[in-house]
């Protein structure tokens, strides 16, 4: 096996713990990882990155790219180049917001030939679970996505209405048949609809208008039919910690299923969100500080699997500053990581716990099994991280495309100083290269 690459620092972060090590890279995979002083071999390059940590490239299954069809709000061009400055080198895509949605193989065909040619890392695709495309679903899976969304309370665009719980039952059964997997947005649309609207700029109305009662009802609902069906399921973006102890239960009896949460619920708090700041609504709403600890609680003893970005972002004029009225998306592809890491180094945790939440567990979710840690036979995807230097972030020095975010002005810990892609830079202290990304579809 040539050596190609030898990428060397004193803290790689590998399944084993973080050493210092020299990572030998052969055709963009991982050949071995080997002591810090290894020698490297002939015709290959060294990279020494010095006292930077070498994480494994981050994973990131919860972005809406909107291309094509709402290309002025994202696209793959701008995204990846956002995510590969923040350190990911996987995203999945939503299957809903782009025109078409990913909701028969021929959409999934357009959104694979808008991607390739923009794809600045790996893409992979989410299908989309309609009330009258169950037998969309079969050929979705087969073509390669990596399981289904679906909306149990209205998603917010027409085109990808939600289903209620008959047809969520229709979906999942057909599903489970194959051996695949259900994301879900857990919200009750009763719930929902009980709960008082009020508009304006009040961010304690938006809260109240999406009480924790939608999530933790649409989640024991879900439980409840995943338990029935004996299906796979997976929460996503978790708000309310509330529904924590009936996931946990739900696991410890062997239900199959999963829960993510996102960086701005882990770091932002409602207590602190301005009247008219639409860049911080989201749905579910970012909740209490109190509500935060418990999800942090949430992460640490296991209950929440993957921290994913959730990335929805939309154009300035559909932020306005009613919060009924606004487009729901934050925008955080590139800055997940020193968003996370700063809030987890505060409370006690390390990297490594870092990259089992951004990296490890996302790539398990969707059985990327080349992907999510330092170890030999898997891709050569890095994100380097220089975790003591802060920054200011500015959204001028953002990727994506409208540079909106709810993060502008924050101190953050962790500067990303280059990201790699089977074994080469695609970015440099965010500096980008080509694109050299590639189209993922789910193994076997
Ligand atoms: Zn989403």
């Amino acid at each position: 096996m040539d050596i190609d690459l030898v990428l060397r620092s004193t803290r790689v972060i590998t399944p084993e713990g973080t050493r210092p090590a020299s990572i030998a890279v052969s055709g963009g995979t991982i050949a071995a990882v080997l002591p810090h002083d290894a020698e490297v071999p002939a015709g290959a390059r060294l990279e020494d990155v010095g006292d930077d940590v070498v994480l494994p490239g981050l994973v990131d299954t919860h972005v809406h790219v909107n291309d094509p069809g709402r290309t002025e709000w994202e696209g793959f061009w701008t995204a990846t180049r956002a995510a590969a400055a923040g350190g990911i080198t996987t995203l999945l895509d939503m299957p809903l917001n782009s025109l078409p949605p990913t909701t028969t193989v021929e959409n999934l065909r357009v959104k694979q030939d808008v991607a390739r040619a923009k794809a600045h890392i790996d893409v992979g695709f989410w299908g989309g679970a309609l009330p009258d495309n169950v037998k969309d679903l079969r050929p979705l899976h087969d073509a390669g996505v990596f399981g289904f969304k679906c909306f149990l309370s209205p998603s917010g665009v027409e085109e990808f209405p939600e289903l209620d719980q008959e047809q969520l039952a229709n979906s999942l059964a057909e599903v489970a048949g194959f051996g695949g997997l259900m994301i879900v947005h857990a919200e009750d649309p009763h719930h929902l609809a009980a709960a008082p609207q009020r508009s304006g700029g009040a961010y304690a109305d938006f809260l109240a208008s999406r009480p924790r009662d939608a999530e933790n009802t649409a989640i024991e609902n879900l439980i409840d039919q995943a338990r029935r069906l004996d299906a796979r399921v997976h929460v996503l973006h978790l708000s309310s910690s509330d529904a924590l102890p009936a996931l946990a239960a739900a696991r410890a009896e062997g239900v199959k299923i999963t829960v993510e949460s996102c960086p701005h619920f882990l770091t932002l708090t409602a207590e602190e969100i301005p009247d008219g700041a639409t860049e911080f609504k989201c749905c579910p709403p970012i909740r209490e500080a109190a509500n935060q600890d418990a999800l942090w609680q949430g992460l640490a003893d296991g209950t929440i699997d993957c921290i994913v970005s959730d990335h929805s972002p939309s154009t300035a004029d559909l932020k306005t500053p009613d919060f009924a009225s606004a487009w729901g998306g934050i925008s955080s592809l590139q800055l997940g990581l020193p968003a996370i890491w700063t809030e987890a180094r505060r409370r006690g945790h390390d990297l490594t716990d870092v990259v089992r939440w951004m990296s490890e567990a996302p790539a398990r979710l969707a059985g990327l099994d080349r992907k999510g840690a330092i170890e030999a036979g898997r891709d050569a995807d890095f994100a380097v991280l220089d975790p003591e230097a802060t920054f200011t972030v500015d959204p001028a020095e953002l990727q994506h495309r409208n540079r909106i975010t709810a993060y502008a002005g924050r101190t953050l810990h962790g500067v990303v100083t280059s990201t790699w892609l089977r074994g080469e830079r695609i970015a440099d202290r965010g500096v980008l290269a080509e694109p050299s990304g590639r189209l993922l579809e789910r193994n076997n």
